[in-house]
């Protein structure tokens, strides 16, 4: 899953980048309204963080812009501790959650989780696909009840391609899904992650759909 962070606070934004990533999540981080409205509005990803005191733009007008402009990946939104007008302005302008600053960070890991599992049509955190599932809180996956070992790649491909089961997913949306935007991609590294896959998890359940991608299905 790809995650934008907007946070002009250079501490906070690094310790965000660092955990997220830690988590399996490709992070590009913004340190300014300007950067994180193009970004936002570039870049497909699955949910946002953003900081409303932001330098250039502020951040309501940020979230604004993009929902004006039809973009509606979920949005979490950091307000100053105890501004509930920021609140309400902000899921008016339409935030879909707010933390106040100074937050948990298990807090917002599980908040995050749960915007990109209703974003994406699922209510459990564990994700079942046949024989597989996935916790989307522990980075746990099982094939018929027993642990299976995927490296940070592996698991980053199965996730996306776990939330969105029965639909066909090309090997671009993968690639813009499970890297960064200043990482070097490369979509034949995609092909070679889904193969470990397959060997992994069992042939039948990553299908190749000729000319479009891959699907997820049930075997
Ligand atoms: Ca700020």
């Amino acid at each position: 899953m790809r995650v934008l962070v907007v946070e002009d606070a250079p501490d906070l934004g690094e310790q965000l980048r660092q955990r997220l990533s830690a988590e399996a999540y490709a992070v590009d981080l913004a340190r300014d309204g300007e950067e994180g409205r193009f970004l936002g509005e570039t870049e497909p990803y699955d949910v946002i963080v953003l900081d409303l005191g932001l330098p250039r733009i502020d951040g309501l007008s940020v979230l604004r812009h993009w929902r004006a402009k039809g973009i509606d990946v979920p949005v979490l939104i950091l307000t100053a501790r105890a501004a509930w007008h920021e609140k309400v302005q902000g899921i008016d302008a339409g935030a879909d959650d707010y933390l106040a600053k100074p937050f948990n960070m298990e807090e917002l890991l599980a908040r995050l989780r749960a915007l990109i599992r209703r974003a994406k049509g699922h209510a459990s955190a564990v994700i079942t696909c046949g024989p597989v599932a996935l916790d989307t809180r522990s980075g746990r996956v099982t094939l018929n009840g027993e642990v299976v070992d995927l490296t940070a790649y592996e698991y980053k491909v199965l996730d996306y391609l776990m939330h969105r089961q029965g639909q066909v997913v090309s090997r671009a949306e993968l690639t813009e899904h499970v890297y960064a935007q200043d990482f070097d991609r490369d979509s034949n590294t995609i092909e070679v992650f889904v193969g470990r896959l397959r060997r992994k998890l069992g042939n039948g359940l990553i299908g190749t759909v000729r000319g479009l991608g891959y699907r997820l299905e049930t075997p």
